[in-house]
């Protein structure tokens, strides 16, 4: 593309499409209260045929010229066009391996199901696909003379870490607001260690949303939640990415999890973008995955989405996602009637044994994916999900984060869950013979026939 055309966006109001706004405006929500949602000059991009664009993609992924190697911004036309290359905060995420659950899968009956591990990223979360697309639009309004003296979150855990590291590598100040006790130790030692402001509030994710609210209206502080539609326009890219490692073929299904439903959105949004500009010709049915303690969504599903009603979400393992009062409902709503979506819940017994059972083979799953594996698992056993479609479910963390309660279901402490696949380590005197007994059992035990 050696004649640079003029990729434009824009944000619009969602409920009218009347209201629209610059990027580099700050504002979140439309007049209406509603959230804004980002718009690309499809005309423009339309220009450019097809085939082009999967080669473009092709040639970028991983290649040195900054930043087109990054996952999100090997599609900067379609993410976000407007700013300077200069001034792109990247971590290279994105390009997150597709993993072929071969083993898994066989043990449930599917002939293909494949795990997206979006966690093998920066932060460990599929959080830095969005976080990298907001910090680099605050670094180009810095740049353009804005006033913003911080950007702030509020988290359960993952969005404040993937902020506090794009942040301070951009040398720009961070401000989280967790709820204190609620998040994972590695998820809190992220933002401590990268130097964010962390204040931990005696509430839960939905009180500390509160609050950073009124400090981006009150103070002027950048909002960097995802009612901060910029965010949705990096996590985008994990649909468009999973076509492209298939070939641009496109999967019967991709099963999700949601808490504040901006990463339900974003895919569809990402896939939108395929269809309207012909690099696909089908759509894949989304289903998305919530705690049974955390389930507003699926309650409305249950009611057709006639009525949504907030609930007050109650603790659960997967604590990304004890969200009550989602931000992005509307968008995901939406977003599941365009995709022939299902709302599938799973409980804490559900969501530990999943996790574990995949883990056998050979995974280390967070309990937020858990919370979709258990999910599939069940559509799979109501024969929703026949053996030969070809299924993704979205991992959106790497286990590595969540150790405490992988512990816990291994050491069968985990209150109400039975630990069915509880693998401690065997305690034994440093003593030859006891240690082979032992061994020659185990291995009977395990693989014997
Ligand atoms: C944020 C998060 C989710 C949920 O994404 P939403 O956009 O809030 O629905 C799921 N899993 C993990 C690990 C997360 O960090």
């Amino acid at each position: 593309m050696s004649q640079k055309p003029a990729y434009r966006s824009w944000f619009r109001s969602i409920r009218d499409h009347q209201e629209t706004y610059a990027l580099d405006e700050i504002v979140y929500t439309a007049r209406d209260g509603s959230l804004l949602e980002v718009v690309h000059d499809m005309d423009e991009l339309r220009k450019t045929p097809a085939g082009d664009w999967k080669r473009i993609f092709r040639e970028r992924a991983h290649s040195s010229e900054w930043p087109y190697g990054s996952g999100v911004w090997g599609k900067k036309e379609w993410v976000l066009p407007g700013i300077d290359n200069e001034n792109v905060v990247s971590m290279y995420e994105g390009n997150t391996n597709l993993f072929w659950a071969e083993r898994y899968g066989r043990e449930l009956g599917l002939d293909e199901l494949w795990i997206k591990q979006c966690g093998n990223s920066h932060t460990g979360s599929f959080k830095d696909l969005g976080m990298t697309v907001l910090v680099s639009m605050v670094k180009e309004l810095i740049h353009r003379g804005k006033n913003v003296p911080a950007v702030a979150c509020a988290s359960t855990g993952d969005t404040s870490a993937a902020l506090a590291a794009f942040a301070a590598a951009a040398s720009i100040p961070a401000i989280v607001f967790l709820p204190r006790g609620k998040v994972s130790v590695a998820q809190l030692i992220q933002p401590v260690s990268n130097g964010a402001i962390v204040f931990a509030l005696d509430t839960d994710f939905d009180g500390c949303m509160e609050i950073v609210k009124q400090v981006a209206e009150k103070d002027g502080i950048y909002l960097a939640n995802s009612m901060n539609s910029l965010r949705i326009e990096g996590q985008k890219t994990v649909g468009i990415e999973i076509i492209e490692q298939f070939d641009w073929e496109v999967p019967d299904w991709l099963v999700i999890p949601g808490g504040n439903l901006g990463n339900v959105s974003a895919l569809a949004k990402g896939l939108d973008m395929l269809l309207d500009l012909g690099l696909i010709d089908r759509r894949p049915r989304i289903v998305c995955a919530q705690a049974e303690a955390a389930n507003p969504l699926y309650l409305s599903y249950q009611r057709g989405f006639e009525v949504f009603e907030p609930i007050a979400a109650r603790p659960t393992i997967a604590n990304a996602i004890q969200i009550g009062n989602p931000v992005s409902i509307e968008k995901a709503i939406d977003a599941l009637k365009r995709y022939d979506g299902i709302v599938e819940q799973a409980t804490e017994t559900e969501i530990a044994e999943s996790c574990a059972r995949a883990d056998r083979t050979g995974l280390f799953n967070c309990p937020h994916t858990g919370v979709a594996l258990a999910a599939m698992e069940k559509l799979v056993k109501r024969g929703e999900i026949a053996r030969r479609d070809r299924v993704v479910v979205l991992s959106t963390a790497h286990g590595l984060k969540f150790v405490d309660f992988k512990l816990q279901y291994h050491e069968l402490r985990l209150a109400g869950v039975e630990s069915k696949l509880a693998n401690p380590p065997i305690e034994l005197p440093a003593r030859y013979e006891s240690v082979r007994d032992e061994m020659l059992r185990e291995i009977e035990r395990r693989f014997g026939h």
